[in-house]
This record gives C-alpha cells, sequence and structure tokens, in this order.
C-alpha cells in the first residue's frame, strides 16, 4: 500500500512527513542537515505498528524542556488509547517511545497516526518550542556533536568543574575518543582557543584547573598519538609541568615531580613535531636541572631524551643505552 506524505503547516512553512522503509532514512537525514531543518518520517514497523520519527539532530536546535514534558504527556495518552483499543502489537510499557532534547519517537498502531502527527509531530516541528545550541565538528574526524549529547560529556581529570565533549568515535591512538570541546566560563571552546593566546610566552609553570592545564592535557594527547604512545597523563595532583610557549603557540612541555621520589624527578619531556630540531628540549631540560641543582631521577627517557641527555654530557652511551655520567639517576618507567 502506497500511502500519502504527510503535510505540516507551521508558520506559513510546510513540513513534509513521508514513509519510508528504513533504509532511506539515511537521505532524509542528510537532506534534512543540508538545510537545518529537521528530519521527520514514519517506518512502517513488521510488528504492523507505525514508527514515527522527528529527529532534530540535523539542526542547531533542541526541544526545550517544557515541550519534552508537552510531548511525553501527549504520547502517553496516545498509548494509552492504544492500549484501550486493545491492540495486540502495541507493548504494554512506556519503554515504547522516547522523548528527549533531540528527538521524538514512538511507535502507534495505523488508527492513531494521524492524530498523532496532527499533534505530537505539530509541536516538535515548531521551531517555537526549540532552543538554540552548540553543535560541533571534531576537529580530529570532522563528525557533528551536539552539546546535548549528555553522554558524550565527561569531567576534565584535573578539574571536575571544566566539562569535556567527546565525539562518538573511539580511537585507540588517543586511548579513547576525540575532544571536541572543553566548557570554559560557560562556553564550549574549541582544541584551537587552548592553542593560541598572545599573552604567553616562555617557559609557563601549569596551574591546575587553568588555562595552561587544558593546553597541558591537549598536549599530552598529541604526544601519545604521535610517538610517545608510553606517556601517562601528567597527573598534577602530584606532578608539576611547564608548558613552552613561542608567538602564543604552544611548542611543548615538560612534566616533573619534586617530592614524589627521593630526588626531583622529569617524567616527559615533549615538543610538538613542527617546533622540534630547535634547541627546544634542551632548553627545557636546561631549566629543569637549574631550577634543581644536585642529584635529580629521569623517568625512563626515550630515544629522544637519551641523546639529548648524551649531547649535554649527562650520560654516555654504554651497550644497551646509556649510563649516567654522574649527576643524573634513572627511574624505570611504569611508576
Ligand atoms: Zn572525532
Amino acid at each position: 500500500m502506497v500511502r500519502a506524505v504527510y503535510e505540516i503547516e507551521i508558520g506559513g512553512k510546510i513540513y513534509t512527513i513521508p514513509f519510508i522503509n528504513g533504509g532511506s532514512a539515511g537521505y532524509i537525514v542528510e537532506e534534512a542537515e543540508e538545510k537545518n531543518e529537521p528530519a521527520a518520517y514514519i517506518v512502517p514497523l513488521s510488528s504492523g505498528l507505525l514508527e514515527v520519527m522527528i529527529d532534530l539532530t540535523t539542526t542547531e536546535f533542541a526541544l526545550t524542556k517544557e515541550t519534552q514534558e508537552v510531548l511525553r504527556k501527549l504520547v502517553r495518552e496516545l498509548h494509552k488509547k492504544a492500549l484501550s483499543n486493545d491492540n495486540e502489537h502495541v507493548p504494554r510499557n512506556e519503554l515504547w517511545f522516547e522523548v528527549n532534547s533531540d528527538w521524538v519517537s514512538f511507535s502507534i498502531p495505523n488508527s492513531l497516526v494521524d492524530e498523532a502527527v496532527a499533534n505530537v509531530a505539530k509541536i516538535a516541528l515548531n521551531p517555537e518550542n526549540w532552543r538554540k545550541i552548540t553543535v560541533l565538528r571534531c576537529p580530529v574526524c570532522g563528525r557533528r556533536v551536539r552539546e546535548t549529547e549528555t553522554d558524550l560529556i565527561g569531567i576534565f581529570p584535573d578539574d571536575e568543574n571544566i566539562q569535556i565533549l567527546f565525539c562518538p568515535e573511539f580511537d585507540q591512538r588517543f586511548r579513547g575518543q576525540h575532544v571536541v570541546a572543553f566548557k570554559w566560563d560557560g562556553e564550549w571552546k574549541q582544541p584551537s582557543y587552548f592553542y593560541h593566546n598572545p599573552e604567553r610566552d616562555g617557559l609557563i609553570e601549569v596551574k591546575k584547573g587553568s588555562y595552561d592545564n587544558v593546553t597541558l592535557y591537549l598536549l599530552y594527547l598529541e604526544a601519545i598519538s604521535g610517538d610517545n604512545v608510553n606517556f601517562k597523563r601528567p597527573n598534577l595532583e602530584w606532578m608539576r609541568a611547564k608548558i613552552l610557549w613561542k608567538n602564543g603557540e604552544p611548542v611543548g612541555y615538560y612534566a616533573y615531580s619534586v617530592d614524589a621520589h627521593k630526588y626531583p624527578t622529569l617524567h616527559q619531556i615533549f615538543v610538538r613535531k613542527k617546533f622540534r630540531r630547535q634547541g627546544h628540549a634542551t632548553m627545557m631540560l636546561n631549566d629543569f636541572l637549574n631550577s634543581f641543582p644536585g642529584t635529580v631521577l629521569i623517568e625512563d627517557p626515550n630515544e629522544a631524551t637519551q641523546n639529548l641527555l648524551v649531547k649535554l654530557s649527562l650520560a654516555r652511551r654504554v651497550d644497551r643505552g646509556i649510563e649516567s655520567t654522574g649527576r643524573i639517576m634513572f627511574l624505570p618507567g611504569g611508576i
């Protein structure tokens, strides 16, 4: 049976709600996304019910809380009606519908679909019942991510007041998901915001919960996604860190601790790819050595750091790696 497409007029604009089979939803969603309009469609289910879907994820809007409440009430009433019509396919519990800020979906018998479209769709599709939200593109993979996707929001490890918006994409290189944005001063700021700051120059100590703390976290992610896969996150509960800035851009960082081990310890040095071979690592190592005259520990130095220690005569090459020339001691990794 070929069914007519529903047409709903809201504020002079005509919204069409086609009947489709499941496979063509992708096309409808893509088209809606291009126009920044909601995708609305009805899918016949094998149970004989019709699934009504109104999807706002294709827009920069979400349903207001009040509207969600109104819609829940309406959908519950429809559910009751469907049950009293003794439709054997209608599930008894209320799990058959979902109303959240991003979409409304429910399945309904044929006999009630006109009423459902006239009431529920008309409210959900009305821009007066929406609020503007932030939709961001993942800087790594380009996926659209909505701030309303609460299961993608995490807490910044060094400060619970800072939220992180993640991308749904899982990526082994980052030991998890891509970072899309941080909630900073009440606004979602993307990683690039923490990589450009004309007020920063030279080596700057990172304070917990600060702008630089976010930069440090991003530099760490950059490090582990490249050739420093063994780095652990610089944990400011017990570590300290300094970021080297040049013309308002972060060059790299070094992480150290003062009291965690017998001697002051250098845990990591990282220089971003485009700033390498310009003496920045030497400069950071010297800053650490000058801050702590006397014996210091170097944690599990990687190849680059080993070369640096040899260059500065703090270590010499031996058969398997390097050994100290006196001032430094090595701390095995994984501590
Ligand atoms: Zn992504």
